[in-house]
């Protein structure tokens, strides 16, 4: 069990230097004063690698081993509160990586699913989750392209990975008003944060901004 400074850092990962953080995300157009809070409040150091918690807070995106990356603060941020709009009970997120953006959602939505595809790192981000009490995170190591079915309907999915086409059964486990955000890679290899908002039997989809995040893959890795 880490100690408490250990949870609420020092220096380069104490409260003031997420609080620095919080300015600049609120400084570049992040208003939700939840995420803002939620944010500043949860260690993102402990998400990392011991030898790069010291970056922890700078936003940037860090690796996390096996050729994966914690998205940037404002990633994050942006992510959370396109989530968290709907007002969702239920959520799916695919690709839980650290575990660090299903953390932040796991404060702010009712009950979330997440799914990973490594083993490695589907472990990790239990071991930290559960070390955060974020008891209302229910994670499975599996093919996310496959969504978790016998949770569905969902009120959100949310994709943490790049999509290269819209994943069939994903749109499937959506509830009736149900919307998926995710990366989507367009032909010339540009991704464009997607929103797909489902109305009964179409689906409405709107691009939002151009990102970068690393592509969804097939299969499990155990
Ligand atoms: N949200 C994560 C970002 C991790 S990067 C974080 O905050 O750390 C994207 C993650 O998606 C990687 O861990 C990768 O292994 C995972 N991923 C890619 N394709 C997947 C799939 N089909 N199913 C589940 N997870 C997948």
């Amino acid at each position: 069990m880490p100690s408490s400074d250990l949870l609420r850092g020092v220096g380069m990962t104490s409260q003031r230097t997420r609080d620095r953080m919080t300015g600049r995300l609120a400084d570049h157009g992040v208003r939700d004063r939840r995420v803002l809070e939620v944010m500043a409040h949860e260690p993102r150091h402990l998400f990392l690698d011991e030898a790069l918690a010291h970056r922890a807070y700078e936003d940037t995106s860090l690796p996390i081993g096996h050729g994966q990356t914690l998205s940037q603060p404002w990633m994050v941020a942006r992510m959370t509160e396109l989530v968290i709009q709907e007002a969702p009970s239920r959520v799916l997120e695919v690709g839980t990586g650290s575990g660090y953006q299903t953390l932040v959602l796991s404060r702010l939505v009712q009950e979330l699913w997440s799914v990973e595809r490594i083993n490695a790192l589907h472990r990790r981000a239990g071991e930290r989750l559960r070390l955060l009490k974020a008891h209302n995170v229910h994670l499975r190591l599996a093919d996310g392209g496959h969504g978790w079915p016998e949770e569905a309907p969902f009120d959100v999915i949310l994709l943490t990975a790049c999509a290269s086409e819209l994943p069939a059964p994903l749109l499937a486990q959506l509830g009736e008003e149900g919307v998926l955000i995710t990366p989507l890679a367009q032909p010339d290899g540009r991704q464009w944060l997607t929103r797909v908002r489902r109305r009964g039997d179409s689906f409405e989809s709107e691009r939002l901004e151009t990102v970068r995040f690393v592509p969804l893959l097939e299969g499990v890795i155990r």
